[in-house]
């Protein structure tokens, strides 16, 4: 069946006519040979089959139905059963999924019932609806301000179920008004409007408002008038007289504006599209340097994707291609791209705000989240410090836990402790702690002083241990430089249980918990550094309570706004907040702040992420996909060149190896991660290595079988390169 769309009716105001103006619509699309599919979302004010409670029914609906059918009086007929409905597969009419007694707004309507109105139901109703019919005319209630359920408008159903407009409003005194209002809304939410109508509901001398009132709409709303339709006596929804209606609209409307639009296909021609994407691609070669990448391959490359948009965990690109986002867009996106929940906070929010700051003023937003995030947090934590990245926020715990000390007269403690394949961002004082000497060693000279500890890396493990019998012996190496020279350390920091841009190193049971109880040992402040691993990532909401540690800060970022904008967190405990309180002259104030920190729409992404953890019981999703994830990477064990397969949760690291015996690693020059990242985005799935390891670390709402595919693609892409 083609597939040509559909339109949304909806009034300027109750009682404009809607109904009748929606079947004359639907008529001439029928006229034109169009399947024509009828739905009412939302009926308020039902009408009642066979007398006292019998069953409610949508006279709208049923009249349009009856335009459709040729006419005729409906009255107490018991109705024709509509094409399709006895094969939905819903519990309800999806012509009619909400039906409700009482005349008013639908929000109060079904409180009345005792009952929520779920927008999810209608956005369901309307895809079967679509996939049965090759055109829509869907008629909305009331105007486009009404309330549905919390926070949810009908134009915000509007713009989900994505059909364009056409706004019907009563040609008489005040419409002028009441349409540029609709007007600007519809606008305001880019929803697209194919134009407006004029009905004369009730019978009505012509006067001067009558006669201006077409052009004034016209020329002030910048919109298409598709016609004035006229009162007819012989038409009555009350009634269900469908009279001369077809004859009216054939009159008095003129649909071309309507009928264009819908055969314009929305996406641009195949070629326009292609040459757009071929100049996007040019002017980033040419303006544009990517960060962790050599620009001197990249410019000369083929392989550029400019991502156009998101869904779910699928990107699209400028060429209409679509992947799975295997690495939840560098580890950030946790409900999926276009989260509905996510998209309506931060747009709620911009309807007040975009920005203010922090210093000096507050706001709602962060002051919200920040009590959230204390809420979920490991004990302990009692205060939040915000900022806009995973660094800074990194860099803040470093100079919280430095100027602690100093305020506490221990002046000796200046140095950090880390480990080795630590990753904590690219600032300098991150860089000072930073383990991985690829990325950090030529900045040396740059640095502070810092004391570096083995990683826990067990499939290279330093001391050549088992992980299940070692004891952590490399945990030994850190008590040695505690004892030596805990009273000039403050803190050490850990990523934990994964060191992440290290290769998902994922760390022995019992480290994390042993790490603590030396810090608590020797008086050394822990700082986590969550950012990679926080928010649901690894099957808890913080890696640290894996294994019940409570650390001193917390550094939080990457998923903290599921994946949206930059945001971070330092949190810490009421001790580290104390010591920097005191008189103003006494200077002991935390200077430090960016000039961001705590964007309101960021905190706004962040509550709503955090309500889905809830709503969704995300958590509990993770750890059965994390199941699968590790039944589906047990396969990759038979591959030749598959050297270890680290997990945790729904994370995990794939280490490439040219000798599995000798565990040899591959060549630097050899790119082998880039070429199978290369060869999996053949296949449909986006990757980024972390040089010879190749991550996967979906967002969180990856379902069973996109994950098959993913781990299947993965293992394709692999077995070709490496063994091809
Ligand atoms: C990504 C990351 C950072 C740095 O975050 P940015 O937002 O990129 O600055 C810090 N620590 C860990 C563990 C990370 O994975």
């Amino acid at each position: 069946m083609p597939r040509i769309g559909g339109i949304f009716v909806t009034g300027t105001d109750t009682g404009v006519g809607k109904t009748i103006v929606a079947a004359g619509l639907a008529l001439g699309m029928k006229r034109r040979g169009w399947q024509v599919g009828v739905m009412k979302p939302i009926q308020t004010g039902a009408a009642e089959r066979g007398g006292e409670r019998g069953e409610l029914y949508s006279p709208d609906a049923e009249f349009i139905q009856a335009a459709l059918a040729g006419g005729g009086k409906l009255k107490d007929s018991p109705g024709e059963p509509e094409a399709g409905v006895a094969h939905s597969p819903f519990p309800f009419n999806p012509h009619t999924p909400y039906v409700l007694r009482e005349p008013l707004a639908p929000l109060v309507c079904a409180r009345l019932e005792g009952l929520e109105i779920e927008p999810e139901r209608i956005i369901k109703a309307s895809q079967w609806m679509e996939e049965h019919y090759s055109y829509l005319v869907i008629e909305g209630a009331g105007g486009v301000l009404v309330p549905i359920c919390r926070n949810y408008f009908m134009i915000d159903l509007i713009k989900e179920l994505g059909f364009p407009v056409v706004v019907v409003a009563r040609a008489s005194l005040g419409t002028i008004n009441h349409t540029l209002l609709t007007l600007e809304a519809l606008r305001s939410r880019q929803i697209k409007v194919l134009g407006v109508v004029l009905n004369q509901p009730t019978p009505s001398q012509s006067g001067i408002c009558e006669q201006t009132n077409p052009e004034v709409i016209q020329s002030l709303g910048q919109v298409d008038l598709l016609g004035v339709l006229p009162h007819s006596p012989a038409i009555s929804l009350e009634k269900g007289e469908v009279g001369n209606l077809e004859e009216l609209v054939q009159k008095h409307l003129d649909l071309e504006p309507l009928i264009r639009a819908l055969e314009r296909p929305s996406s641009p021609l195949p070629y326009l599209q292609r040459r757009r994407s071929a100049l996007l691609k040019e002017l980033d070669r040419r303006y544009l340097w990517h960060p962790f990448t050599q620009m001197q391959e990249w410019t000369r490359g083929e392989d550029l994707l400019v991502i156009e948009r998101g869904d779910g965990v699928y990107l699209e690109d400028s060429d209409g291609r679509r992947y799975i986002d295997g690495v939840a867009s560098l580890w950030t996106n946790v409900h999926g791209h276009r989260k509905r929940e996510i998209d309506q906070a931060i747009e709620d929010q911009l309807t007040r705000i975009g920005h203010s700051t922090l210093l000096g003023l507050t706001h709602a937003p962060a002051i919200e989240l920040a009590e959230r995030l204390i809420k979920i947090a490991p004990a302990g934590l009692s205060r939040v410090f915000y900022s806009d990245n995973g660094a800074t926020a990194c860099e803040i715990a470093l100079k919280m836990a430095f100027q602690y000390w100093q305020q506490q007269g221990e002046v000796e403690r200046a140095s950090f402790v880390y480990f080795e394949n630590s990753y904590h961002g690219d600032t300098l004082g991150a860089v000072s702690v930073g383990g991985i000497d690829l990325f950090h060693r030529l900045y040396k000279p740059l640095l502070f002083q810092a004391v570096r500890s083995p990683s826990p890396y067990c499939y290279r493990c330093p001391h050549q241990l088992d992980p299940l019998s070692c004891g952590l012996r490399c945990l030994d190496d850190l008590e040695r430089i505690f004892k030596k020279q805990a009273d000039r350390i403050c803190a050490l920091i850990i990523e934990p249980c994964v060191q992440g841009a290290g290769g998902m190193l994922v760390a022995p049971s019992g480290f994390l918990r042993r790490v603590r109880d030396l810090c608590d040992q020797y008086q050394v402040l822990m700082i986590a550094d969550e950012v990679a691993v926080g928010f649901g990532r690894t099957g808890k909401m913080f890696a640290c309570e894996h294994e019940d540690v409570q650390p001193d800060i917390l550094c939080l970022a990457k998923g903290i706004t599921g994946g949206y904008l930059p945001l971070a967190a330092t949190l810490t405990t009421e001790r580290i907040y104390a010591g920097f309180l005191g008189d103003y002259s006494q200077k002991r104030t935390f200077f430090h702040g960016h000039t961001y920190t705590g964007n309101p729409l960021a905190c706004r992404a962040a509550l709503a992420n955090l309500d889905i953890f809830d709503r969704e019981r995300v958590i509990e999703r993770v750890q059965e996909r994390s199941r699968q994830l590790a039944e589906g990477l047990g396969r990759l064990w038979e591959l030749e060149h598959v050297g270890d397969i680290r997990q945790k949760g729904l994370l995990a690291g794939i280490e490439l190896v040219r000798d599995k015996s000798s565990r040899d690693a591959y060549k630097f020059e050899e790119k082998i991660g880039i070429r199978v990242i290369q060869k999996a985005r053949t296949m449909g799935v986006i990757l980024r290595p972390l040089g010879d390891v190749i991550v996967l670390m979906p967002p969180l709402s990856i379902s069973a079988r996109e994950l098959d595919e993913l781990v299947s693609v993965t293992f394709e892409a692999i077995r070709q390169v490496t063994e091809g």
